[in-house]
């Protein structure tokens, strides 16, 4: 699943948008919710939402193929 910012926590800070090695997320970090321009090259690091400063401002679930460990 990929990610997704909720309007109501996101303060706009941008961090997200200067971390994710992906460019997933693309914003000013002048207090604007970032967009969500690159949903599908998220390879779910989780470096947005461990960083994010706002707790449940990002939403990620890690797909369940992604989950299953190989041998
Ligand atoms: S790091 Fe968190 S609070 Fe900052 S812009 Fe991204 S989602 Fe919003
Ligand atoms: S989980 Fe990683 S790749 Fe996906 S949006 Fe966050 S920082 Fe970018």
């Amino acid at each position: 699943m990929p990610p997704e910012i909720d309007d109501n926590v996101c303060t706009g800070c941008g961090k997200c948008v200067d971390l994710c090695a992906e460019d997933v997320f693309f914003g000013s970090g002048r207090g604007e919710v970032p967009m969500v321009t690159y949903p599908d090259v998220c390879f779910h690091c989780y470096c947005c939402v461990l960083d994010c400063p706002e707790e449940g401002a990002i939403h990620l679930r890690t797909p369940l193929t992604m989950m299953v460990p190989y041998k």
